[in-house]
C-alpha cells in the first residue's frame, strides 16, 4: 500500500531528545527551543521567532496580539484549513471569505478591495501548497487601508515571494505576523508543532508575554526584571523542549528534505504533463512565487471523475486525497456568510486531488502511480 503521507524521521530526533532530557530542562523555552529560534532568526532575518504547540496556536496568538474583538472583520480565502478562520472567530471576529484565483487555490488579491469596510482589520494570506500569494499587492492594500497582514505560512517553509525586481523574500517574513506548522503532514515536522513569526517590532514584547501564560517570565529569566507576574492575557502556547529537540533534528536536514520533495514533485510533473490539459490541470507556480514541494496536486476537469479516480487508485492500494471543503458553506458558517458566491473555491473543493508526497516515496512508486493514472484516463476516456 502506498499511503498519502508518511512522516519522515531523519535519525537524530531521539539523540537530541535524550540530550534535552539529560540536560534537565524539558519544559518550554529550553536549550533546543532557543536553538530553533536562533535558526529562524539568523537565517530568515526575522525579528522574533516563537515555537508554539501548533500553527493553530500561532494563529490564535496572532488574533490576541492584534486585539481582535467582536465585530472586527478579517479577510481570508474560503479555500483554507479551519484553523485559519477559527483562530479569529474565537475572538469574535466576523470572517469575510473571498474567492481563489482561477488558476490557483490561493486567494485572488483583486477580490480584496471590494470587501474592505471601516471594520476590516486583517488580511490573512494563505500560501497554498507553499506557493506565495501576491504579497506586493496584499501589502499595498494593507498600507492603503491601514490593515494588518498575517501570513498563514503553515505549508510554506523554505519558499519565497519574488518581487518584480527579482528579489527573493522568504515567506513568513513579509506580513506583520506569520504562522508555520510542523504537523506531521508538513515538509518538516515534530508530530504537532508550530511557529509564530513576528516581523513588526511593536508586537515582540507582548508576544513573549502571551506565549508564557500572560506573564513576563521570559524577561525574568533573561535577568531584565527582578520578579515575574501576571501582566496580560495569554495562554500556554510554548511546546516542551522535547518537541523542540525533535524539530531541531528536522531543521538540520531541511535542505536535504526539500531537495528530495522537489525531485518527487518534478517527477510527477514530468510523467503526467502530456495528460494535461485534456483530463486535468497541472499545478501552477506564478512568476512571483517559488515551489517548495509541499503538495503535488491535479485539478481534474470533472468533479465526478475526480471521485472515481480516488476510488480507482484506492483499488490499486494507492491513497490519494482531496483537500479543503470550502469554508464559507460549511455547517458552522453557512448562516453567517453574506451570500457572495465563491465559484473558484467551490471548484477546487470538488476537483482538486493530492498525490502521495513524502521523503521515502521511491521513483519506481511514482512511476507506478502515474501509470495507473494514465490507464484510468486512457481506458475509461473519462
Ligand atoms: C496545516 C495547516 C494549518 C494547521 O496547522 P496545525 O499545526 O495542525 O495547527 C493551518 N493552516 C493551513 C493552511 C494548514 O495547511
Amino acid at each position: 500500500m502506498i499511503p498519502f503521507n508518511k512522516p519522515h524521521i531523519t535519525g537524530k530526533e531521539i539523540t537530541y531528545i535524550k540530550d534535552a532530557v539529560d540536560f534537565g530542562h524539558i519544559s518550554g523555552n529550553g536549550k533546543y527551543t532557543k536553538m530553533c529560534h536562533r535558526y529562524f532568526e539568523e537565517r530568515w532575518g526575522i525579528k522574533k521567532a516563537l515555537l508554539t504547540t501548533s500553527c493553530t496556536d500561532a494563529l490564535e496568538m496572532c488574533a490576541l496580539l492584534l486585539n481582535i474583538s467582536p465585530g472586527d472583520e478579517v479577510i481570508m480565502p474560503s479555500y483554507t484549513f479551519v484553523s485559519t478562520a477559527q483562530a479569529f472567530v474565537r475572538q469574535g471576529a466576523k470572517i469575510v471569505f473571498i474567492d481563489s484565483l482561477n488558476d490557483h487555490p490561493g486567494l485572488d488579491p483583486d477580490k480584496i478591495e471590494e470587501v474592505i469596510t471601516a471594520r476590516t482589520k486583517v488580511i490573512v494570506s494563505v500560501h497554498y501548497a507553499g506557493v506565495a500569494c501576491d504579497m506586493e499587492k496584499i501589502m499595498g492594500l494593507a498600507a492603503k487601508y491601514n490593515l494588518f497582514v498575517v501570513e498563514d505560512a503553515a505549508q510554506a517553509i523554505d519558499s519565497f515571494f519574488v518581487s518584480p525586481n527579482g528579489d527573493h523574500r522568504i515567506l513568513g517574513s513579509i506580513g506583520h505576523l506569520a504562522a508555520f506548522s510542523f504537523h506531521e503532514t508538513k515538509n518538516i515536522q515534530c508530530g504537532e508543532g508550530g511557529l509564530l513569526v513576528i516581523n513588526d517590532e511593536r508586537f515582540v514584547k507582548r508576544a513573549e508575554i502571551i506565549w508564557e501564560k500572560g506573564t513576563n517570565r521570559a524577561e525574568f529569566f533573561r535577568g531584565e526584571v527582578n520578579k515575574y507576574g501576571w501582566v496580560d492575557i495569554g495562554s500556554s502556547f510554548l511546546p516542551s523542549d522535547i518537541i523542540a529537540a525533535f524539530l531541531y533534528a528536522q531543521l538540520e536536514n531541511l535542505a536535504q528534505i526539500q531537495q528530495k520533495r522537489l525531485l518527487i514533485w518534478q517527477k510527477y510533473h514530468d510523467l503526467l504533463s502530456d495528460l494535461a490539459p485534456e483530463f486535468f490541470q497541472l499545478p501552477v507556480t506564478h512568476k512571483f512565487a517559488t515551489n517548495n514541494g509541499h503538495i503535488f496536486y491535479l485539478v481534474i476537469n470533472k468533479a465526478d471523475v475526480r471521485d472515481d479516480l480516488i476510488k480507482y487508485l484506492k483499488s490499486k492500494d494507492i491513497m490519494v486525497v482531496f483537500h479543503y471543503l470550502s469554508l464559507y458553506n460549511s455547517p458552522y458558517f453557512i448562516n453567517k456568510h453574506d451570500g457572495r458566491s465563491l465559484p473558484m473555491s467551490e471548484m477546487f473543493s470538488n476537483q482538486l486531488l493530492r498525490l502521495p508526497l513524502y521523503y521515502e516515496l521511491e521513483l519506481t512508486q511514482i512511476e507506478m502511480i502515474c501509470s495507473h493514472i494514465r490507464d484510468f484516463f486512457r481506458s475509461n476516456s473519462n
